[in-house]
Formats: C-alpha cells, structure tokens, sequence
C-alpha cells in the first residue's frame, strides 16, 4: 500500500473492490460478468469504476496478453476497519458506545461471534472509565451546545 492511496471510495466502488477481494485476482471480464449481473451495469461503466480505483491507488492492473488482470492494493479488512474509523469520526466520542450498541442489536451473530464479544467486553471492562469525555468542536455536539463545555446530557 502506497502512501497515496485514496481510501474516499464511492459506494459503486465498493462493489467493484468486493470482487476483487472475492477474487484475489480477477480479470476486467470477470469483474464485468458480476456487476452487469447485480447491479445491471454496462461493461463501459464497470470499466470506468476500475480505471477510477487504479487512479486512487486501490486497485493494481497487469496486462495478461490482451487483457487486464486486477488486485487489490489493500485488503478488506484494512478497508473496512479505515471506514469504520472514518465513520466513527463523525460521531462524538460519548455516543460511540450507544452507536455499537444499535450496530450489535441488529446484527444476526453466531455462537463464536459472540463468544469473541464477549472477550472484547471483558477486556474493555478492564479500562471502562466513569465517563467518556467528549471530544468534540463546541456546537457539532450536544455535549457543548448549551454548556460551553461541560456537558448536559
Ligand atoms: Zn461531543
């Protein structure tokens, strides 16, 4: 992964990346075949979502005789977890454990998913503080909007 690589994807590029990762390496057809198939795209479009994702450094291409093979640069995980923290950043850091709480109450889970939660919660319980400070800019949160500062909620 280079330093430039341009992790503000859009979310039809996102289906083209999770087919490649599906793939490891997949070849322009192949990317074509299953987003004409789910999304109804021409092949013209899903080749201007690849050229797109090669400029931002996500995506790799070789030429292999007359076509074109494609990688990732960074894998799914890495990619989920910078969206997450993305996300996250938008949130204030005193809703972030009501946030996960909703996330949680509508994922459908296995016995092992919530075994490792368990273990998560466990840990967290560890270093829980009394109240999690907000850290928010005056007037983006409820935390400052009335107090200047201390928070109200
Ligand atoms: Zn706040």
């Amino acid at each position: 992964m280079s330093a430039e690589t341009d992790f503000n994807v859009t979310d039809s590029e996102w289906e083209v990346m999770r087919v490649v990762w599906a793939h490891g390496q997949a070849s322009s057809k192949e990317i074509i075949d299953v987003l004409g198939q789910k999304m109804d795209w021409k092949p013209a479009t899903t080749k201007t979502f690849l050229g797109r994702l090669v400029n931002k450094g996500m995506l790799n291409t070789q030429a292999d005789g007359r076509r074109y093979l494609y990688s990732a640069n960074v894998g799914e995980s890495e990619f989920v977890r910078h969206a997450l923290d993305e996300f996250f950043g938008h949130v204030c850091n005193r809703e972030v454990g009501k946030t996960i709480g909703s996330v949680l109450s509508k994922a459908t889970l296995s016995h092992k998913d919530i075994s490792l939660l368990q273990t998560i919660l466990d840990e967290k319980k560890e270093t829980a503080v009394e109240e999690v400070p907000c850290n928010c800019v005056p007037g983006q949160c409820h935390c400052n909007v009335h107090s200047g500062g201390s928070c109200s909620c």
